[in-house]
C-alpha cells in the first residue's frame, strides 16, 4: 500500500492533535446538552471513533449511509439513503460528522433531511474541506483542515474501497487511477 502513495498531506500526529482540538471545542459548545453524533459511512467512521473519545459529554452515536461516490473520483450528484438512522432525533442536538466535504451536495441533502425531523439543533463537523469545489451553500461549524482540489485517501477515506486503514491522509500516484 505504501508504494501507492504520492504524498502524505497530514501525518498521524497532525491528525491526532487536530482531532483533539476539535473535540475540546465541541465539548465546550455542547456542555450541559445531550447530543447525538451522526457519522456518515463509511469514510467518517475512523474520524468519529477518535473524535468521540475527545468529547466528554453524554452522547449517542448513530450512522447514516448515502450514495455519493462509487468506484470513481467523480461525484454522481445523486444522493440516496442506503442506511437510515436507528435513533429518533426529534428535539435532539445533532452533530453530523463527515470525513470530507467536496461539492457539498451530499451534506446539503443530509442536513435538509435531518432538519425535517425537527431536531433541536444541527451542526456539521468535517475533518477535511475542499472549499474550492463547493456547488451549494453550506454552513460548516467545525473544520479540521482545508485542502486543495486533490483526491485524497487514508484515515477512513478510500479509493475503490482501499486505503481506509492508512493512519495518515495522502494522495495516490497517478498510475493507481489508470
Ligand atoms: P460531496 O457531496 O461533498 O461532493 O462529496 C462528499 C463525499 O465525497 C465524501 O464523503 C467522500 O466520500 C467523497 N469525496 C470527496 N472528496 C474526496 C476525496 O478527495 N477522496 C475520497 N476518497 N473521497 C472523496
Amino acid at each position: 500500500m505504501k508504494n501507492d502513495i504520492k504524498e502524505i498531506l497530514f501525518t498521524k500526529e497532525k491528525i491526532q492533535s487536530k482531532v483533539k482540538e476539535i473535540g475540546q471545542q465541541i465539548e465546550k459548545d455542547y456542555a450541559g446538552k445531550e447530543m447525538v453524533v451522526i457519522g456518515v459511512l463509511k469514510g467518517a467512521n475512523v474520524f468519529l471513533g477518535d473524535l468521540i473519545r475527545e468529547i466528554n459529554v453524554p452522547l449517542y452515536i448513530d450512522f447514516m449511509a448515502v450514495s455519493s461516490y462509487g468506484h470513481s473520483t467523480e461525484t454522481s450528484g445523486v444522493v440516496r439513503i442506503l442506511k437510515d438512522l436507528d435513533l429518533e432525533i426529534e428535539d435532539k442536538h445533532v452533530l453530523i460528522v463527515e470525513d470530507i466535504i467536496d461539492t457539498g451536495l451530499t451534506l446539503k441533502y443530509i442536513t435538509e433531511n435531518l432538519r425535517s425531523r425537527k431536531v433541536a439543533s444541527l451542526k456539521i463537523c468535517t475533518l477535511l474541506d475542499k472549499p474550492s469545489r463547493r456547488k451549494c451553500s453550506l454552513d460548516i461549524d467545525y473544520i479540521g483542515f482545508d485542502i486543495p482540489d486533490e483526491f485524497i485517501v487514508g484515515y477512513g477515506i478510500d479509493y475503490a474501497e482501499k486505503y481506509r486503514n492508512l493512519p495518515y491522509i495522502a494522495t495516490l500516484k497517478n498510475e493507481i487511477y489508470e
